[in-house]
């Protein structure tokens, strides 16, 4: 059971902003209202519910409604909000200072954590987003290999840096063009943009430019188009030319790191193709546990090309923040112990069944699939057309019907992502229970 609530409910005497009176507040001063784009609903219209606080698996709006969460702050949340250790482990470390721009015993603690847990690095840097991550990652490979081209897949994301926001271009021969203003057409030169999951192009790709490619970026279980797995032969033969091309294979295990299993979805791989690693694994999210706090780690071999010890520059003020590596580390200690996937898993499985058999019995076309605490699920045009296995596939489901839905769980008091190409998340302090309410609610919103 949740534990009991204090009482934190705005009180009705006091004067309450509603949701749409912080959102025309917000607008006002914040573009669009928000600091990060998904938040504004615009994909599926409505206004942004304000979030006064969390607890457990659930979040409090401004106006005091309650709501289960799948989102978990995109993924942070594994242990569910307030979690008694991290909240310990980050208050005595405010009390020790906030910052001190010097190095700490624990950002040593949390390094050895990580490498501890992912066979394939020796080293890490910690950085203060995934972002950041992802762009120095990006700089690594290129400073390590002396190449500057690179392989991105349509419908991953990897944060916001300038040559990752790329599209396709017309053909294999050419590059990708930029998918937001003020991003020069030059900067994207070197990124090449394929479909995930296609074998051929994949081929292509390497066999007209192998000898330049840096390396290969990917999402192994890509989450930021719903919930797509790269397919193992994909993830193998991905691998086999990386290595035959002498480009390093980078694993973005931002959302999937520690989340969809203990050593990430590099080590869902290694158990089904003998000796897989990547080059290269970029992390963030769980490993920071709600605070600002993301890595990139490889060989030691290739972390020496970074600055101080190499010609790669990278840095930051708040790298291997105190608070941050003390909310991380406390959170990496909860989610080792023994079974806490195949708990988080088990949970995340009776949701993901029960919404399959809500929209099996309303006869509304679905597919679902989850691993570890993340899961996904999309409403087909056509019954019977399995899971979606490309970006275009995710785009071409039923988004209307996807905004009906969740707006109708969100009335039931059930916070989904609200866009049809995120992913969901299941946390630790999500009951048999709230994994049953949300089923019911899924049960009235797919009849309505
Ligand atoms: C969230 C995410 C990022 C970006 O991380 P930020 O902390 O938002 O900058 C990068 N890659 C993947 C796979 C992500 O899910």
């Amino acid at each position: 059971m949740p534990p009991p609530l204090k009482n934190h409910r705005p009180s009705p005497l006091l004067a309450v902003s509603t949701n749409q009176q912080l959102f025309e507040r917000a607008q006002r001063v914040i573009p669009g209202g928000v600091n990060s784009p998904v938040r504004a609903f615009r994909a599926v219209g409505g206004t942004p519910r304000f979030i006064a606080r969390a607890q457990g698996a659930y979040m409090w709006d401004a106006e005091g409604r309650r709501y289960v969460d799948y989102i978990g702050s995109w993924g942070p949340m594994i242990l569910g909000h307030g979690h008694p250790a991290v909240l310990e482990a980050v208050q005595r470390a405010v009390a020790d200072g906030l910052s001190f721009g010097a190095p700490t015993e624990r950002e040593i603690e949390l390094a050895e954590a990580i490498v501890a847990l992912v066979p394939s690095i020796e080293q890490v840097r910690l950085v203060s987003s995934g972002t950041e991550a992802a762009m120095s990652a990006i700089r690594l490979a290129r400073g390590a290999t002396g190449r500057s081209m690179l392989i991105k897949f349509e419908g991953c994301y990897h944060g916001h840096a300038d040559a990752l926001l790329v599209k396709a271009g017309s053909g294999l021969a050419t590059f990708g063009h930029p998918t937001s203003a003020g991003v020069p057409a030059e900067v994207v030169q070197h990124t090449l943009v394929l479909e995930y999951n296609n074998l051929t192009q994949l081929e292509a790709a390497f066999d007209a430019h192998g000898a330049q490619l840096a390396c290969v970026i990917i999402e192994p279980i890509a989450g930021n188009m719903n919930f797509v797995r790269a397919s193992v032969p994909f993830m193998q033969r991905l691998r086999e030319l990386c290595t035959r091309h002498g480009a390093l294979l980078v694993m973005d295990e931002v959302m999937t790191g520690f989340r969809v299993a203990l050593g990430g979805a590099q080590s869902l791989y290694g158990q089904v193709i003998p000796g897989f690693r990547p080059d290269v694994s970029v992390f963030g999210k769980v490993i920071g546990g709600g605070m600002p706090l993301a890595a990139f780690g490889t060989t030691r071999d290739i972390m020496a090309q970074l600055a101080p010890l190499g010609p790669v520059y990278q840095a930051g003020t708040l790298s291997g923040n105190p608070v941050a590596t003390a909310c991380g580390l406390a959170t990496l200690r909860e989610v080792a112990r023994p079974g806490f996937h195949d708990a988080l898993a088990k949970r995340t499985r009776e949701l993901v069944q029960g919404l399959q058999s809500a929209a099996r019995d309303a006869g509304v076309p679905f597919e679902a699939d989850c691993e570890g605490g993340m899961f996904g699920f999309f409403f087909p045009r056509e019954p019977d057309q399995g899971l979606p296995q490309n970006y275009g596939a995710v785009m071409a489901t039923d988004g209307p019907r996807f905004n009906r839905f969740f707006h109708a769980m969100l009335d039931r008091g059930v916070y989904l992502a609200p866009a049809l190409y995120e992913a969901g998340f299941v946390s630790a302090a999500h009951t048999e229970a709230d994994v049953q309410t949300t089923v019911d609610a899924a049960r009235a919103a797919l009849a309505a």
